[in-house]
C-alpha cells in the first residue's frame, strides 16, 4: 500500500532496519542520563539543523507532539493577549488550547484563498505573541517567504510562533524569519507519531527565561535546562530520537529536498487540470501547499476515487474539518518515492467515477 494520507503518513524508507538497529545497539535500554544518550541527543540537534539549515543561535528541543508544543507557548511564552491568525482547522485548535490558558487570547480568521498582508494588519491590542499555521493541514494552504518576512518587518517587536507540523522537513523554511517553530514528526520526517521538534530563536528562549514559567513538567525554562545539557525532563521517547537521528542521517539537503517536492506538486496540479471530475480546493496560487494537496469534488465522486485508488493500492486522505466530505487530501512528503508519486498522477490522469465494468445491469 502506498500511503498519502498526511498524518499519520507515509514511513520512511528503512524503518524497520532502523528499528532492529536501535534495538540491537542497547540505546533503547540506556538512562536518558547516560552518556550514550546524551550523545545520541547531541547527534539527532546536530543532523537537524544541517540538514533543515537550522541557524546556529537557534536552540532545538523535542516534545511529545505538536499540540503538546500549543500548551508549552501557551504556558510558557504567552501573556495574556496573544495574536492567533488561522483559516483553518489546525490554526484555530491552536487557537482554542491557547484560550483555554489566556481566556483573552485574540483570534483573527481569514480566508483560504486569501494571502496575508502583515502590514494592513492592526495587531495593537496583543504585541507580545503572533502565532501563525505556516502549513494548514485541513485545507492545504500556505504562507509563503516573503509574507513571514512581511510580518517579521511589520511587527519587529513580538515573539512569532509557527505550527509548521505538515511543512517542516519537506518545505524550505527560513528560521530565521520567526522566534518558535515546530513540527511532529509523523509528517514530513516520515517517522512513526509521538514526538515532535521545536526550534526556537533566541529571543523566544530569552523570553521564556526572563517569564520563567516553571510549574509544569514540560515548562519551557525547565525543558531547556535539560536540552542544554543534552538530557531531558522526563524519560523520553528514545526510539523516536533514535529514528530521526537515523532518517535524516540519510535525507538530502532540505534545499533538494523541497525542491523536488515543488516539483512533484506542479505536476500533479497539471495532471489535475485536465481532470474532469476533480479540482483543487485552492484556486489561489500563491496560497496552495506544496506539502498537502487538496482536491475538491462531488462527495460521491471522491468517494469512488477514494475506493478506486484503494483497489489500486493507493490510500488518499480524507477530507479534515470543514472540508471533511468535500475534499480529500495527498501527502506530498518526502517518504513518497518518485514512482509512488507517478503511479498516483498516472491514477488520477485516468481517473473516471463511473468505470464502465462499474456499471451493473439491475433494474
Ligand atoms: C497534524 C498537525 C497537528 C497535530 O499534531 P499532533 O502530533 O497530533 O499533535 C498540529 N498542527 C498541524 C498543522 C498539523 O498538521
Amino acid at each position: 500500500m502506498i500511503n498519502f494520507y498526511p498524518g499519520p503518513s507515509q514511513i520512511a524508507p528503512d524503518m524497520a532496519s532502523y528499528m532492529t538497529d536501535a534495538v540491537e545497539s542497547g540505546i533503547l535500554g540506556m538512562n536518558h542520563r547516560s552518556r550514550e544518550f546524551m550523545t545520541l541527543l547531541k547527534k539527532t540537534k546536530k543532523v537537524l539543523r544541517k540538514k533543515l539549515m537550522i541557524p546556529e543561535d537557534y536552540e532545538i528541543i523535542m516534545t511529545s507532539s505538536a499540540t503538546e508544543c500549543w500548551e508549552i507557548i501557551a504556558q510558557s511564552l504567552a501573556t495574556e493577549l496573544s495574536y492567533h491568525i488561522f483559516n483553518g482547522a489546525f490554526g484555530e485548535k491552536w487557537f482554542t488550547y491557547t484560550q483555554r490558558i489566556h481566556s483573552k487570547t485574540l483570534g483573527l480568521r481569514y480566508d483560504p484563498e486569501d494571502k496575508l498582508s502583515p502590514k494592513n494588519l492592526d495587531l495593537s491590542e496583543g504585541s507580545s505573541l503572533i502565532c501563525l499555521t505556516q502549513n494548514e493541514t485541513s485545507n492545504g494552504t500556505r504562507i509563503d517567504k516573503a509574507t513571514l518576512q512581511g510580518f517579521r518587518e511589520s511587527f519587529p517587536d513580538p515573539l512569532i510562533a509557527i505550527d509548521a507540523t505538515s511543512s517542516m522537513a519537506g518545505d524550505l523554511l527560513d528560521f530565521k524569519l520567526a522566534d518558535v517553530w515546530y513540527a511532529s514528526v509523523q509528517k514530513c520526517f516520515g517517522l512513526p507519531s509521538g514526538m515532535a521538534v521545536m526550534v526556537l530563536s533566541p529571543k523566544a528562549v530569552e523570553t521564556a527565561y526572563r517569564i520563567n514559567e516553571r510549574n509544569h513538567y514540560n515548562s519551557l525554562p525547565f525543558v531547556m535546562d535539560n536540552f542544554r545539557k543534552n538530557q531531558t525532563p522526563y524519560t523520553p521517547n528514545i526510539l523516536g530520537i533514535y529514528l530521526l537521528y537515523r532518517t535524516l542521517k540519510r535525507r538530502s539537503a532540505i534545499e533538494k529536498t523541497s525542491a523536488r517536492i515543488l516539483k512533484r506538486k506542479e505536476r500533479l496540479i497539471k495532471t489535475l487540470s485536465k481532470s474532469k471530475y476533480l479540482d483543487l480546493l485552492i484556486g489561489n496560487v500563491e496560497v496552495r501547499s506544496n506539502t498537502v494537496i487538496a482536491i475538491k469534488g462531488e462527495r460521491k465522486t471522491l468517494s469512488e476515487l477514494k475506493n478506486q485508488a484503494l483497489a489500486a493500492g493507493m490510500i488518499l486522505g480524507n477530507g479534515y474539518g470543514e472540508w471533511k466530505n468535500t475534499t480529500i487530501r495527498i501527502a506530498n512528503f518526502p517518504a513518497v518515492s518518485q514512482s509512488e508519486w507517478k503511479t498516483l498522477r498516472q491514477f488520477l490522469k485516468n481517473f473516471d467515477p463511473e468505470p464502465a465494468q462499474s456499471e451493473s445491469a439491475t433494474e
